[in-house]
C-alpha cells in the first residue's frame, strides 16, 4: 500500500440514511468506489458499498474500521449515480435505494466455507409439524442451506439446526452455483415479414449507435413485438453486452421464458419475487461477474448489480405493474430510461397499447416511434361490437346480454374457446341486508368486504381482513335478508354453467390460482383444455390463446369513474389488451362490449378501432388540466392510527409548504381511502408545471418535517394510485 493511498472511505449502507457514513480502513486493506464491504453501526455489523474514498479523518473523531471486504466486483459508476439519481427523484433516503440493490444476501457470503443440508438417515424422535415440513423439503430439494431450508419451510433455523444435531439432516459443503448458459444470437431466429424486419433493422441500428435512445415499439396485438425486440436483444448480446427484459410480473410465465429459450438456445436468468434464497444469489453473482446475459425479470431487476448492460426492454411498458408502491415508490419503465441515459444505452419500450406518456415523448420526438400495423401471418385483428346494456339488459341477478350468450354458444358450438372477461375478484363486491339497509364493511378500512363464495368468506381486498359469512344481519339480527350485490368472476361462473352446462369452464383469478398452480391454468388455457374462461385482468395480459375467437366484456364501465387521472387510458389499454386475445390463431376473432354507456368516448372509440381519436381527446382534457404528461404530480400521504391527530397533522403542514411558481397545492383533504389497515390517511397533491423542480420544492417543504409516534408521511413523485 503506498503512503498516499486513503486511509478511509465512505460506506453507504442499505438503511434508511441520506448519505454515506466515514470509516477508517485497516491497514493492508484497499477498497475502490462500488466495493462491498462489511462494516460496524451501533452494535451490530452491516453490509455497506463503498460510496467513495475520502481524505477525511473523521475530524477529531475516532472513526471505526471496516472489517472486510468481499470478493466480488464492484458495483459499477453507472449503477451508483443510477442510484443517486433515484433517490434525488423520489426525495428516498439514499441507503433504502441500494438496499433495493442487495436483496441476495447470501450472495456475500465465502462459497467455500458454506455448510448445506440434505436428509440424513435417522428418523428423529421427536416429529412435530415443523420438523416434518423440513424433512420433506429437504427430502424432494437440493442440499440447501439452514437459513434456505427454514424460510421454505416457514420456521426458525433453530428447527433445522435441531433437525442436523439428531442426525435427520445430514451437513454436506454447499455445492457451487450451476453455470449460466452462453445465449447464441441466432439460435432460433424466426424468418420475419418485411413490416417486422423494418423496425428489427431500426432497433438494431439503436443498439449499433452504442448510444442512449430510447425506442417505443408500437404493434398491435399480435404484430410480432416480441420478434422483433427479440432482434434487439441478439444484437447487443453479439457486442458482449448483458441484456434486461422486464415484463410485468403476471406476463412472467413458464411459456414465456420457454420462448426466450427457444429464440436464444440457452434459458435466460429469471428475476422475480417468488424465487428461492440460493436462485436469487446465483442469478446476482451472475449479473455482477457478466455472466449471466440475458436477464428475464419483473420490475426489481432493474437494481440488479449490473456489469455490462447494453439494452433494456420494457415489454408492456403501459403497465400499470411497473410503479412499486411500497417502499421506494420508482417506476421501472421510467427508471429503465434513466439508467439508459446514464449508461449510454438504448432502451426499447414495446407496446400495442403505449402509455400516452410514451406517445407524447414520440411526438416530441425524444423517443424514436416504431410501428407494426398489421397481425402476423393471417391472424386478423378482432373488430368490436358495442352491446347497449340500455337495450339488452339481461334479467335481474345475470349480467350476460342476450347477444352476448348468443355469441357464445355460437362459439362454443363452433369448437373454438371464448373469454368473458370481468375484473372483480370473488362472488359479489357488496353484501347488504334487506332488511335494514346495512352494509358489511370491513372494520380495518374504508371499503366493503367482498363475498368468496368459493372459501365461504368475506374479505377485504385492501388489508386482508376475512370473516366467515354471517347467517344473520350483523346490525340488526334478521336472518335470512342478507343478499349479495352485484357480480364479481365466481357469481358469472354461476350464471355461465346454468347456461352452458356442457362447457368446459376455468376461472381465471389471482385468488383462485397463484404461482404453479396459475402456470398450469394459463397453459390449459393456451392449449385449448377449457373452452369457455371466465378471467379477471390477469387474462388482459400478453398471452398467446391460439384457440380464441370471442371476447366478452361483461362490464366496460366498470374502471371509467376512479377519480384517477389515468382511469380513460387504462380502460382503453385493458379492454384494447383483452379484446386483442381473440383470434391470435388461425380463425378471426370478435370482441363483444358490454356497456351502459355506448355514446361514451372510448366506447366509440373500441367500436371504431380509432385508437388516435380516442388518444387526441384523452390527451386534450390532461393538457388542459396541467396533468402528466403535460404537468408533474406528486402525492403526500400522511397516515396515522388516530384520526384526529392525523388530521391535525396534516393540517399542521400547509402553513409551512413554501411558495413556489408553477406550484399548485391541492390539500389536505382526506384521501379517497381514507382508512386502510386502521390507519387513517390524509393527502395532499402538489401539480407543477412541467421543467419545475417538484423534488426542491418537496424538500423545502418537507425535510424538517418529523412525524411522531404512528404519524407517517410518505411521499410518491409521480402517483399511479390515487386511493
Ligand atoms: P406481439 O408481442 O406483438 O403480441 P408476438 O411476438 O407474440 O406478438 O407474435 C404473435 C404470434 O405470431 C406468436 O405466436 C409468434 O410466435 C408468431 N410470430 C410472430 N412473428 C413471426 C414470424 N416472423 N414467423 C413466425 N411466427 C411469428
Ligand atoms: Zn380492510
Amino acid at each position: 500500500m503506498s503512503a498516499d493511498s486513503p486511509k478511509t472511505a465512505d460506506v453507504l449502507l442499505p438503511l434508511a440514511l441520506e448519505g454515506p457514513y466515514t470509516y477508517a480502513l485497516p491497514h493492508g486493506l484497499s477498497v475502490k468506489p462500488g466495493d462491498y464491504v462489511e462494516v460496524p453501526l451501533g452494535p451490530r455489523s452491516y453490509l455497506g458499498c463503498v460510496w467513495r474514498l475520502s481524505e477525511g479523518d473523521g475530524g477529531g473523531k475516532t472513526l471505526r474500521e471496516v472489517v472486510q471486504k468481499f470478493d466480488l466486483p464492484p458495483l459499477s459508476d453507472t449503477h451508483r449515480a443510477f442510484i443517486d439519481w433515484v433517490a434525488n427523484y423520489y426525495v428516498e433516503p439514499l441507503g433504502n435505494v441500494l438496499r433495493l440493490c442487495l436483496r441476495a444476501p447470501g450472495a456475500f457470503g465465502d462459497a467455500k466455507t458454506e455448510i448445506a443440508y440434505r436428509i440424513g438417515r435417522i428418523r428423529p424422535q421427536k416429529l412435530t409439524a415443523q420438523r416434518a415440513r423440513v424433512l420433506e423439503i429437504a427430502r424432494e430439494g437440493p442440499a440447501m442451506k439452514a437459513s434456505e431450508l427454514a424460510e421454505l419451510a416457514g420456521v426458525g433455523t433453530s428447527v433445522v439446526k435441531a433437525l442436523a444435531k439428531a442426525g435427520a439432516l445430514e451437513a454436506v459443503a454447499l455445492p457451487p452455483h450451476r453455470a449460466f448458459a452462453t445465449p447464441d444470437p441466432a439460435a432460433g431466429k424466426l424468418s420475419l415479414s418485411r413490416e417486422q424486419e423494418e423496425a428489427a433493422k431500426e432497433l438494431r441500428a439503436s443498439v449499433a449507435r452504442r448510444g442512449h435512445s430510447t425506442q417505443l415499439l408500437d404493434g398491435v396485438t399480435g404484430s410480432g413485438k416480441t420478434e422483433v425486440y427479440f432482434e434487439a436483444m441478439a444484437a447487443a448480446l453479439a457486442g458482449g453486452q448483458q441484456v434486461l427484459l422486464l415484463l410485468p410480473e403476471i406476463a412472467l410465465t413458464q411459456q414465456f421464458i420457454e420462448r426466450v429459450e427457444r429464440r436464444f438456445g440457452a434459458p435466460p436468468a429469471q428475476w422475480h419475487s417468488g424465487m428461492r434464497p440460493r436462485e436469487r444469489e446465483r442469478v446476482w453473482r451472475g449479473v455482477a461477474q457478466g455472466n449471466a446475459k440475458i436477464v428475464v425479470g419483473a420490475r426489481s431487476a432493474l437494481f440488479l448489480p449490473w456489469a455490462r448492460l447494453g439494452l433494456i426492454v420494457v415489454d408492456e411498458e403501459h403497465e400499470g405493474a411497473y410503479k412499486q408502491e411500497d417502499g421506494v415508490p420508482y417506476h421501472a419503465r421510467d427508471m429503465a430510461i434513466v439508467y439508459g441515459a446514464l449508461g449510454k444505452f438504448p432502451v426499447v419500450l414495446s407496446s400495442a397499447t403505449p402509455s400516452l406518456e410514451s406517445l407524447v415523448n414520440a411526438e416530441r420526438g425524444r423517443y424514436g416511434h416504431v410501428r407494426l400495423d398489421t397481425r402476423h401471418g393471417a391472424a386478423e385483428l378482432p373488430p368490436s361490437h358495442i352491446i347497449d346494456m340500455r337495450a339488452s339488459a339481461p334479467p335481474s341477478g345475470s349480467w350476460l346480454s342476450e347477444p352476448l350468450a348468443q355469441a357464445v354458444a355460437e362459439t362454443l358450438a363452433s369448437g373454438d374457446q371464448a373469454l368473458l372477461f370481468l375484473n372483480r375478484r370473488g362472488y359479489a363486491p357488496l353484501t347488504l341486508c334487506r332488511a335494514c339497509g346495512h352494509r358489511i364493511d370491513c372494520p380495518n378500512c374504508a371499503a366493503s368486504l367482498v363475498e368468496h363464495r368459493f372459501r365461504k368468506q368475506l374479505m377485504c381486498h385492501h388489508c386482508g381482513h376475512t370473516t366467515p359469512i354471517p347467517p344473520e344481519c350483523p346490525k340488526c339480527a334478521t336472518q335470512g335478508k342478507l343478499v349479495p350485490c352485484g357480480p364479481g368472476v365466481e357469481r358469472l361462473a354461476e350464471e355461465v354453467a346454468q347456461r352452458f352446462p356442457e362447457a368446459r369452464l376455468t376461472i381465471l383469478s389471482s385468488d383462485l390460482a397463484r404461482g404453479t398452480l396459475l402456470k398450469d391454468a394459463l397453459r390449459e388455457v393456451s392449449e385449448g383444455v377449457h373452452n369457455l374462461v371466465i378471467g379477471t385482468q390477469l387474462v388482459a395480459k400478453g398471452h398467446h390463446f391460439p384457440h380464441l375467437t370471442l371476447v366478452g366484456v361483461v362490464d366496460a364501465d366498470l374502471a371509467l369513474d376512479s377519480g384517477d387521472p389515468r382511469a380513460g387510458e387504462r380502460s382503453w389499454a385493458q379492454m384494447a389488451q383483452v379484446a386483442g386475445r381473440a383470434g391470435r390463431g388461425e380463425k378471426p376473432g370478435r370482441a363483444l362490449i358490454q356497456t351502459y354507456r355506448p355514446e361514451h368516448p372510448l366506447m366509440q372509440a373500441l367500436a371504431k378501432g380509432d385508437r388516435d381519436g380516442f388518444l387526441a381527446e384523452e390527451k386534450r382534457l390532461r393538457e388542459g388540466a396541467e396533468l402528466p404528461p403535460y404537468g408533474l404530480l406528486a402525492a403526500i400521504v400522511i397516515s396515522g392510527r388516530d384520526g384526529l391527530e392525523t388530521e391535525r397533522f396534516a393540517r399542521s403542514l400547509q402553513p409551512l409548504a413554501p411558495y413556489g411558481e408553477g406550484v399548485h397545492l391541492l390539500g389536505p383533504a382526506p384521501a379517497p381511502m381514507h382508512l386502510v389497515r386502521g390507519l387513517y390517511r390524509w393527502r395532499y397533491l402538489v401539480r407543477a408545471r412541467r421543467g419545475i423542480n417538484v423534488q426542491a420544492f418537496l424538500r423545502a417543504w418537507l425535510a424538517e418535517v418529523k412525524p411522531k409516534g404512528s404519524l407517517r408521511l410518505a411521499i410518491d413523485v409521480d402517483p399511479y394510485s390515487f386511493l
